[in-house]
């Protein structure tokens, strides 16, 4: 099933997991793997710190100068800069289900990262269950 992530700033990062545990409930499945999928070629999914929101400022301040929005890109569309984020990211995290649950460190949460908003974004997320031996 897809989710909808509605961005606000041009380069963001935004805490899902509790969208992701929501789809996970309605599901019904105890144990397997839920699959997270941005649908988009400037939007990646990353999984880190969810304690100190430092870390996404730290985070997104480091991908902004690695990466700068402007560097003579040669792309028309003027966003090189997000297209070549999403590719050190990746589009995707998979996480284990164990008991109904996403097997989560205590720190970790699963993050949507905009890299061209403000925009309306969606990500797919698909649940594999796995075999529970009888
Ligand atoms: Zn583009």
């Amino acid at each position: 099933m897809k989710i909808d992530v509605k961005t606000s700033g041009r380069t963001q990062m935004i805490d899902i997991t509790s969208k992701i545990r929501q789809v996970i409930r309605e599901s019904g499945v105890k144990d397997g793997l839920v699959h997270i999928f941005s649908l988009h070629t400037t939007a990646a999914v990353t999984i880190n710190e969810n304690a100190d929101p430092a870390v996404e400022t730290d985070i997104l301040k480091t991908i902004n100068k690695v990466v700068p929005w402007d560097d003579h890109f040669e792309h028309m569309e003027g966003n090189s800069a997000a297209h070549i984020k999403v590719s050190l990211f990746g589009p995707s995290e998979t996480v284990p289900i164990e008991n109904g649950a996403m097997v989560l460190g205590t720190w970790q949460s699963v993050f949507f990262c905009e890299f061209d908003g403000p925009r309306n974004r969606r990500v797919n997320i698909q649940i594999i269950p796995t075999q529970v031996p009888a």
